[in-house]
């Protein structure tokens, strides 16, 4: 941690939110092979309760929702200590896809949507997901959508093919993007539009098992159909043809969501690592931290967490000061760097585990599982490097 980016306010409240996830929310690891709904059962009936107690429930909200309005730098760090466990989100609401989708609300939501949807989820009552990407079209380039949206009378008719909605499972409302206006140059055909989980056309396919993990409830990525499924044209976020707009504004404070809990990741498993090494005997008075491989992976890990936190705090003041459309490169960067250091500290972590480390007895390997994403969804690293050079190049043309 660096206190370059401390506030007076933070400081106190980093300690507490630390505090409770080493006491309250890592505890909860040991039951992580019964499954998520056990888990959310005991942070909904128990933890949230506690955190409402200490005062610390909405971190993320505006100061009207009752929140702190952190700035984004602040909020980074607090999402750092979150996941230091990975439950640690969910267990202080301010998990993906909901944070995403209450900031969007927030922004854009008329007083009804914000009412009705935003409401409820800032309470911790409803979940909800975000149904962009689809089977049939690569997600890397997201404006070729098959899923439509036609407007008749004073409704929406939605038909189309969604995977990846992540917690669709238990979700009480989807933002589906949808080709609302199909003669539109390509990034104003789409609109985003809600879509509670009751309407009929709404089918939930199945839960998409992903690195042998099927997962349920938040801790999980669906499959979805649309078909004629009708909803009031008041369920429109901003105007038709928006989406894509709309969709940036998402992705500038996500990517900082992200990238901050992935630091959260490898503070972890440097920490597990560390501890290991320490205390595991290759013969009478020698341990694994007597050898200098081991020494300089932890080096190194200790040098590359520290880096990346930099990158990332540093992003984020800029996206602060300046909005995230201005600081495109420093998000691309952020965005494929931060999951290399992460994966290279949970390997490293595992392998000085050994068996340990690959057995479902400690959470290495659930993070390593769950973890292995990061280098596709919200970009994979492949788009985020070459619009960096792009956009490199450009300073020398
Ligand atoms: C765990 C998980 C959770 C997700 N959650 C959500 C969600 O909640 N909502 C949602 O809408 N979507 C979600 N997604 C979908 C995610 O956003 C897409 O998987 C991602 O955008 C990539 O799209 P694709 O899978 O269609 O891969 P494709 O676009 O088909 O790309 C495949 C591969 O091709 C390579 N590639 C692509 N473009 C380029 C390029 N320009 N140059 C070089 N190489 C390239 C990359 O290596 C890429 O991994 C999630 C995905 C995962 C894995």
């Amino acid at each position: 941690m660096t206190d370059l980016f401390l506030t007076s306010r933070l400081t106190p409240i980093l300690e507490q939110v630390k505090n409770f996830i080493l006491d309250e929310i890592m505890p909860l690891e040991k039951h992580i092979h019964k499954g998520f709904h056990y888990i959310s059962q005991i942070i909904i009936e128990e933890k949230r309760p506690k955190i409402h107690k200490l005062g610390l429930w909405g971190l993320h909200l505006s100061k009207k929702l009752g929140g702190l309005d952190l700035s984004l730098v602040e909020f980074g760090q607090l999402s750092e200590v979150l996941a230091l466990s990975p439950f640690g989100h969910y267990a202080f609401n301010c998990q993906a896809p909901d944070i995403g989708n209450y900031e969007l609300l927030h922004q854009f939501g008329t007083e009804v949507q914000q009412q009705k949807f935003m409401k409820p989820l800032i309470e911790g009552k409803i979940r909800s997901c975000f149904a962009m990407t689809e089977p049939e079209f690569a997600g890397s380039n997201p404006v070729n959508l098959g899923t439509t949206a036609v407007l008749e009378g004073d409704n929406y008719i939605i038909n189309g093919h969604k995977w990846y909605t992540s917690s669709a499972d238990g979700a009480s409302f989807a933002i589906v993007m949808a080709v609302t206006n199909p003669d539109n140059p390509p990034h104003q055909r789409a609109s985003m539009i809600i879509v509670p989980t009751d309407t009929k056309g709404y089918q939930f396919v199945r839960n998409i098992s992903v690195m042998g993990d099927e997962g349920e409830g938040w801790s999980s990525h669906a499959e979805l159909r649309f078909e004629n499924c009708i909803v009031p044209k008041e369920n429109l976020i901003g105007q038709a043809g928006t989406g894509f707009a709309l969709a940036q504004h998402r992705l500038g404070p996500g990517r900082i969501h992200h990238t901050m809990r992935w630091i959260g990741i490898s503070e972890r498993a440097l920490d597990m690592m560390i501890q290991y090494a320490l205390k595991r005997q290759l013969n009478i008075g020698e341990k694994l931290a007597d050898k200098q491989v081991i020494q300089h992976w932890i080096a190194e890990c200790r040098a590359n967490i520290n880096a990346a936190r930099l990158m990332v705090l540093d992003t984020a003041r800029q996206i602060d000061e300046k909005g995230a459309s201005a600081v495109k490169d420093s998000i691309s960067m952020i965005k494929f760097f931060v999951p290399k250091i992460m994966h290279e500290t949970l390997d490293r972590a595992i392998q000085v585990h050994g068996g340990l480390g690959v057995s479902d007895d400690t959470i290495l390997s659930h993070l390593w599982r769950h973890e292995r994403p990061s280098r596709i969804y919200d970009g994979a690293d492949e788009v985020h490097k070459s619009a960096l050079a792009k956009s490199i190049f450009k300073k020398y043309q």
